[in-house]
């Protein structure tokens, strides 16, 4: 897993960040389910996170 230093998709804050296998978001560890191994948008649910992605997109 890469980690870098730069601003979280989510929440817009600069610290080292995760990589979502998912979504391929880069989040911030608060932003980020360790649990789960997903970003907190992927961890709630697959449909939830396209729809905020196709929304990031446009
Ligand atoms: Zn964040
Ligand atoms: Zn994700």
């Amino acid at each position: 897993m890469t980690i870098m230093q730069s601003k979280c998709d989510l929440c817009g804050s600069f610290s080292e960040l995760n990589t979502c296998p998912a979504c391929g978001r880069l989040v911030c560890s608060s932003c980020f389910d360790n649990t789960k191994n997903l970003c907190i948008v992927c961890a709630r649910g697959t449909k939830f996170g396209e729809k905020l992605e196709r929304d990031y997109l446009e």
